[in-house]
């Protein structure tokens, strides 16, 4: 038997109904903020991630689903922010009014091991916003995600801030770090000693224990949450602490936080719960003020986020009554899909029972499946009415079959 791929899953359809639930509250939150969805292709030129996200990354080095047509190598997108600036800068979208602020949902590829919260198909919903460098900005993009984590019934996370400065700033803290880390080099792993020659500062991304322990001893702990970023990054930085403090939104710096991916600049995020074990992170973001001109376009600060949506799924609680609104009880077939219609046409879910069994039968289904039961038997269709059944409580009461339609909504 063909089964799914490892690391892929299927949406059943008891799930899809927090996924539905997901992706409606994406589309009403980020539209209330004038964030318009956009949807890019799910394969693209091998180049662009490859600068786009950054060749020193794990994503780029090992985690690239990649294949070739008409020798050109294409690959499965493993993030979309690489795409979305293409559309960007394809599209002309800097002549636009700035700032151009965008979401996105969909799937994405990378080839990890598969493990609680990995996938090697999975989902992100995410925003971007071009055109503004203004501290207010980062503000209002973490705003957004934990909007939308609350809409989602979610309270317990944390925000984790940092700034990596501009790019002097970074290399200023790049060349300390080299120089504390490098007595330690056979100390820490092989990916960090890789690291160490290609982007230093993602030696503190490492998620190895033993690595871990390195960065808390004492000279190490100095550099790290030393002084490097210039007094303008620093301004920013402060004006962006200020904004979610106005906002009351709780956070906390971490200097420890990176990202990634290789082309951050200044405020980076990531959003946690404490819920999640070992996968833990929700959402990680930050400004890319760099990336567009990298892939060719005019020079345009931007800031986004992205969000695992499988992560959001495991949080989120059994939210929604999922049965149908009114199951139709009926002998007559005819009437049933008559009035079936009559109630989807008004905005309930409804249905009936195709084979016509008898009335027990009938009901029994409507009890499983169903919020309330409408019959419609001999007797009421002798007197011209219906019953309404609360399936809930067993109440019924019986009504006339002209305003059954604005009784069965308040019983
Ligand atoms: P992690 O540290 O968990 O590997 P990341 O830094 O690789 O995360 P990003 O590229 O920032 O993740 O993607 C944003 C979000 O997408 C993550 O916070 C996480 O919720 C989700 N995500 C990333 N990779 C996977 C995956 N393989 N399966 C499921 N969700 C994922
Ligand atoms: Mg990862």
């Amino acid at each position: 038997m063909i089964q799914a791929q490892k690391g892929t899953k299927d949406i059943l359809p008891d799930e899809s109904i927090r996924w539905q639930f997901m992706e409606d509250t994406a589309k009403k939150v980020f539209t209330l903020a004038n964030f318009k969805e956009i949807r890019t292709p799910i394969f693209e030129a091998t180049e662009l991630f490859a600068r786009g996200v950054g060749d020193s990354t794990d994503i780029v080095n090992k985690e690239m689903y990649t294949f070739e047509k008409s020798e050109r190598s294409l690959t499965l997108r493993p993030e979309n922010t690489a795409g979305v600036v293409r559309a960007y800068i394809e599209h002309g979208f800097s002549r636009l009014p700035q700032p151009v602020k965008l979401w996105y949902k969909g799937p994405m590829f990378r080839y990890e091991r598969p493990q609680a919260g990995r996938q090697r198909q999975f989902h992100q919903v995410g925003v971007e916003m071009f055109g503004s460098s203004e501290p207010s900005a980062d503000a209002e993009v973490i705003n957004l995600a934990v909007k939308y984590l609350n809409e989602l019934g979610l309270n317990d996370l944390y925000v984790e801030i940092n700034s990596l400065g501009c790019p002097e700033c970074r290399k200023k803290y790049r060349d300390s770090i080299k120089e504390v880390l490098k007595p330690y080099l056979s100390e820490l792993c092989e990916d960090c000693n890789f690291r160490y020659e290609k982007n230093p500062l993602r030696i503190l991304d490492c998620k190895v224990d033993s690595c871990k322990k390195i960065f808390e001893k004492d000279d190490i702990q100095k550099v790290i949450l030393g002084d490097f970023i210039c007094p303008d990054c620093k301004e920013h930085f402060e004006k962006v602490k200020e904004y979610l403090n106005s906002l009351n939104i709780k956070f906390s710096v971490n200097k420890l936080l990176v990202r990634g991916l290789d082309y951050y600049n200044r405020t980076v995020f990531e959003i946690k719960s404490n819920n999640l074990g070992s996968q833990n992170a929700v959402c990680g973001g930050g400004r890319y003020d760099s990336l567009v001109e990298t892939l060719g376009g005019q020079p345009t600060p931007a800031i986004g986020w992205a969000m695992g949506m499988e992560r959001l799924n495991s949080l989120i609680s059994d939210i929604q009554d999922s049965r149908l609104d009114v199951f139709v009880v009926s002998e007559n077939t005819s009437e049933a899909f008559k009035v079936a219609e009559e109630l989807r046409s008004k905005g309930f879910s409804a249905e009936f029972d195709y084979p016509n069994r008898k009335f027990k039968k009938q009901l029994d289904k409507a009890a499983k499946s169903a919020k309330y039961a409408l019959i419609i038997m001999d007797d009421e269709l002798k007197s011209n009415t219906v019953t309404i059944k609360n399936l809930d409580t067993s109440e019924q009461v019986n009504v006339s079959r002209d305003d059954y339609l604005c009784k069965i909504g308040n019983f």
